[in-house]
C-alpha cells in the first residue's frame, strides 16, 4: 500500500541492500531480516573501537534501529548492551563492560521482551497503514514508535473523532483475522513489478540496490521495509487509538497504544 516519501524513504535507508561504502571490508549478516524471533546467537567480533567500547560482529541478532523503529538491548558475553548501530554494512554495539578482542566468538541475547513488543508495535502501525489506505486513500507521511505505542502522521484531511473509533475497531477486526506476516527479499527489477510498490514511488530507490526486502500483511498492506515484525497480526493484541491531532488542515496525526 502507498506511503509517503519521509516513510518510505526511512524505511529503504535501513534496508539491507543499502549502498556499500567504497572502503568498507566487513558487512554484519542481520539475522532479524531472515527471522526475527532468534533470541541468542554466536557471533565473531569482526572490529573494535576502544574509544567507543563498541565492537562490530560478523552477525547479530540485534536490531540498529530505522524506519521509526528503536535499536534493541540485550547482552553480549553477559555484557549489557548499550546501544547498536549501523554504519554502513556494518552494526556496531556499545557494550557497559569489558570489551571482547577482535576475532573473539561471543553469545548474544536479546532483551526479549522489549524486542517482542516492538515487533507487536510495529505490526500495529503497518496495520493501520494498510486500513487508513484501504478504507479512507490516505497516505503516511512519517511517524516513530517507541514500546506498546507510537504515533503516524497521514494525508487525511476527512479525519474526526466519529471516524477514530471507526479506525479502532477495524484495526482490531484485523488483529482478530490473524493475517500472515510475510517477508521476502525480491530482485529489484521483480519487485518493480508490484503495483503497490510502485505506487509508493520505489522507483526512487537508488540505483546500487539489487535487491528490495518486503513485508507483507496477506491481504492488507504491502511495503518495503527494514524492521522487524510478528508473524501473524493475532500476535499484535488489542489496539486502542489513544490519541489523534489535527497537524493542519491536511496532515493528521494517529497514536495508538497496543495492550499489555
Ligand atoms: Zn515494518
Amino acid at each position: 500500500m502507498p506511503h509517503g516519501w519521509d516513510t518510505l524513504f526511512t524505511r529503504l535507508s535501513s534496508i539491507d541492500s543499502r549502498p556499500r561504502a567504497p572502503y568498507s571490508k566487513a558487512m554484519t549478516e542481520l539475522i532479524a531480516h531472515s527471522d526475527a524471533y532468534v533470541k541468542e546467537f554466536m557471533a565473531r567480533v569482526t572490529a573494535v573501537n576502544r574509544e567507543e567500547g563498541a565492537i562490530a560482529l560478523d552477525r547479530t541478532a540485534f536490531y540498529p534501529g530505522g524506519g521509526g523503529q528503536p535499536h534493541d538491548l540485550g547482552w553480549l558475553k553477559d555484557t549489557p548492551v548499550l546501544k547498536v548501530k549501523r554504519q554502513w554494512d556494518e552494526i556496531w554495539h556499545r557494550l557497559d563492560g569489558s570489551i571482547p578482542a577482535g576475532g573473539e566468538e561471543v553469545s548474544g541475547k536479546l532483551d526479549w521482551d522489549r524486542r517482542y513488543k516492538l515487533m507487536r508495535t510495529h505490526t500495529a502501525f503497518h496495520i493501520l497503514c494498510g486500513v487508513v489506505w484501504r478504507d479512507y486513500r490516505a497516505q503516511v507521511t512519517g511517524g516513530n514508535l517507541d514500546l506498546l505505542k507510537g504515533r503516524m502522521d497521514f494525508e487525511f484531511e476527512t479525519l474526526r473523532q466519529e471516524l477514530v473509533r471507526e479506525i479502532e475497531e477495524k484495526l482490531n477486526q484485523e488483529v482478530a483475522a490473524a493475517r500472515p506476516v510475510q517477508v521476502e527479499v525480491l530482485p529489484r527489477a521483480e519487485a518493480f513489478k508490484i503495483p503497490d510498490l510502485i505506487r509508493t514511488k520505489i522507483n526512487l530507490l537508488p540505483k546500487n540496490i539489487k535487491e528490495v526486502r518486503i513485508v507483507e500483511i496477506v491481504g492488507l498492506d504491502l511495503q518495503a521495509d527494514g524492521g522487524t515484525h510478528v508473524a501473524n497480526t493475532s500476535e499484535v493484541g488489542l489496539i486502542r487509538v489513544s490519541g489523534y491531532k489535527s497537524k493542519g488542515r491536511i496532515n493528521k496525526r494517529i497514536q495508538l497504544e497496543i495492550e499489555l
